[in-house]
C-alpha cells in the first residue's frame, strides 16, 4: 500500500469514529456535559470516591510533600507511597503480597506474560475481558483452550484436553503449566464466575488459577474485598488481578499472590520494568481509598442498598434486566439503533447512560448498561428510573 492509499483508508476510518461526550465537571452523582446537568447513571465509580473529600485532601497533602511523578520502579522511582500502597492492598485482600502497576490492563499483561511461555497451556472463559485476551496473545502461548462462558462442564473437558497436551515435555525438559483465567464479574452482564467450582477443578487437574476482579474490587465480598472474599476462597486462587480505576475511581492496577510470585513479577514483568510508575497523586489517592474501605463498609453497603433498590424498580416496570449478580444492570433492548436512540432521549431528559452495542456485545444483545453508585440518593435513582420509563413508553419498548 502506498502512503497515499494508507491515508485515504485512515480518512475513511476516521469518519466512522464516535465522539465521546465531554464531561466538564467532577464524576459525582451528576455530570455536566455541554453545560447540561445530567444524572451519572453508567459510570464504574461504584463507591463515589471520585469526589470523596478525604481522598482529595490526601492527594493535596501528598503532592505538596512529594511532588508529581516518580520514575521507573526498578531504577529511581520506587517511592515510599508505592510500597505502602502495595502493603495495604495485600492486607486488604488478605493476600501475602501485592504489586502495583499503572492499570488493570498492565496487570493482566504482567500476570500472564511473566509466567506463561509458548509451550504452556492457557484455559480461558469465552467472554474474558480484552486485556486478558491480549495478555494471552502477548505470552505467545500456542495452546489456548476457550471454554463456554461460565460452563464448568466445558471447562473440565478443556482440562482433560490440557492434561493430554501436558504429557509432552517443553523444550526445556519440564512439563507445561496449565493456567485457568476468568473475569470475576463479567462487565457486560454483571454475572459472576463460578469460582468455587473452577478452583476445585483446578485442584483436580493441577492447574493454576487467575481471576481478574476489576468489577468486583470494592464491590463484592466483605467491605469490598472482591470475589475471592465473596466466595471465601482466600489462599486458593493463585493470581488475583485488580484495578484501581473502577470502584477506586483513580487509576492503576495490581496483582496479589504469594510473596515469591510477586517478587518474580517485580523482577521480570516487562510492564513493570519498561514503563513508568504510578504518580504520587494516584498512589496517594489509592492508599487513602484502601484506608477508607478498611475503616468502614458504609460505602459498600450503600452501593448494594442502591443496587437492590434500582433493580427492583426496573423489574417492577417490566424491563428485562438480565441475570446480573452485581451492581451492573443491563437494560436489554436488543436492537442497536433502538439502544442508541434510547440513550439519546435519556440524555435529553437529563440522564447519562451510554448504549452498549457490537462489538462490545453480540449484535442482537444491544443494551443500556446502568450502574448505580454509593453517591446516588434514592431520589436520584427514582429520577433515573422514571426517565427510563418515559423513554420506554415513547419508544414503545414497555
Ligand atoms: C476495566 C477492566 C480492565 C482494565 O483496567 P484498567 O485499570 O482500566 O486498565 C481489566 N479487566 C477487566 C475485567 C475490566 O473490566
Amino acid at each position: 500500500m502506498t502512503k497515499d492509499a494508507f491515508y485515504t483508508e485512515i480518512a475513511q476510518l476516521a469518519k466512522l469514529a464516535n465522539e465521546p461526550r465531554i464531561i466538564g465537571s467532577s464524576e459525582g452523582a451528576y455530570l455536566t456535559i455541554n453545560g447540561k446537568k445530567v444524572l451519572n447513571f453508567c459510570s464504574s465509580h461504584y463507591l463515589g470516591f471520585a469526589t470523596d473529600e478525604r481522598i482529595i485532601k490526601a492527594v493535596q497533602l501528598a503532592v505538596k510533600e512529594y511532588g508529581i511523578g516518580t520514575g521507573y520502579r526498578t531504577l529511581a522511582g520506587t517511592h515510599l507511597l508505592h510500597v505502602e500502597l502495595e502493603k495495604s492492598l495485600a492486607r486488604f485482600k488478605n493476600a501475602e503480597d501485592a504489586i502495583v502497576l499503572t492499570g488493570g490492563y498492565m496487570a493482566n499483561l504482567t500476570a500472564v506474560q511473566t509466567i506463561i511461555g509458548k509451550e504452556d497451556i492457557v484455559i480461558s472463559d469465552a467472554l474474558n475481558h480484552a486485556s486478558i485476551i491480549d495478555a494471552v496473545r502477548l505470552s505467545g502461548v500456542k495452546n489456548k483452550l476457550i471454554y463456554k462462558h461460565l460452563d464448568t462442564n466445558d471447562l473440565e473437558e478443556k482440562l482433560k484436553e490440557a492434561k493430554i497436551i501436558a504429557q509432552t515435555k517443553r523444550s526445556d525438559g519440564k512439563f507445561p503449566l496449565i493456567l485457568i483465567i476468568t473475569d470475576g464479574v463479567f462487565s457486560m452482564d454483571g454475572d459472576l464466575a463460578p469460582l468455587p467450582e473452577i478452583v476445585s477443578l483446578a485442584n483436580k487437574y493441577e492447574a493454576l488459577t487467575m481471576v481478574d476482579d476489576a468489577h468486583g474490587e470494592g464491590v463484592l465480598g466483605k467491605g469490598g474485598r472482591g470475589i475471592v472474599d465473596h466466595f471465601n476462597l482466600h489462599g486458593q486462587v493463585d493470581i488475583e488481578v485488580g484495578t484501581l480505576s473502577k470502584a477506586f475511581s483513580v487509576m492503576g492496577g495490581f496483582i496479589t499472590a504469594k510473596k515469591d510470585l510477586i517478587k518474580v513479577f517485580k523482577q521480570k514483568s516487562r510492564q513493570f520494568l519498561f514503563s513508568n510508575a504510578l504518580t504520587i497523586a494516584d498512589t496517594a489517592a489509592n492508599f487513602e481509598a484502601v484506608k477508607i474501605l478498611e475503616e468502614s463498609d458504609q460505602h459498600v453497603v450503600k452501593l448494594w442498598d442502591n443496587t437492590k433498590y434500582l433493580k427492583a424498580q426496573f423489574k417492577q416496570l417490566g424491563f428485562d434486566i438480565g441475570q446480573s449478580k452485581s451492581p451492573i444492570t443491563p437494560i436489554m433492548l436488543g436492537d442497536e439503533q433502538l439502544s442508541k436512540e434510547f440513550s439519546a432521549k435519556l440524555f435529553e431528559y437529563g440522564v447519562f447512560a451510554t448504549p452498549i452495542v457490537f462489538p462490545m456485545v453480540a449484535k442482537d444483545a444491544s443494551r443500556i448498561r446502568v450502574i448505580p453508585s454509593a453517591s446516588h440518593s434514592k431520589n436520584d435513582i427514582d429520577f433515573g428510573v422514571s426517565q427510563f420509563e418515559k423513554v420506554a413508553k415513547e419508544l414503545k419498548v414497555l
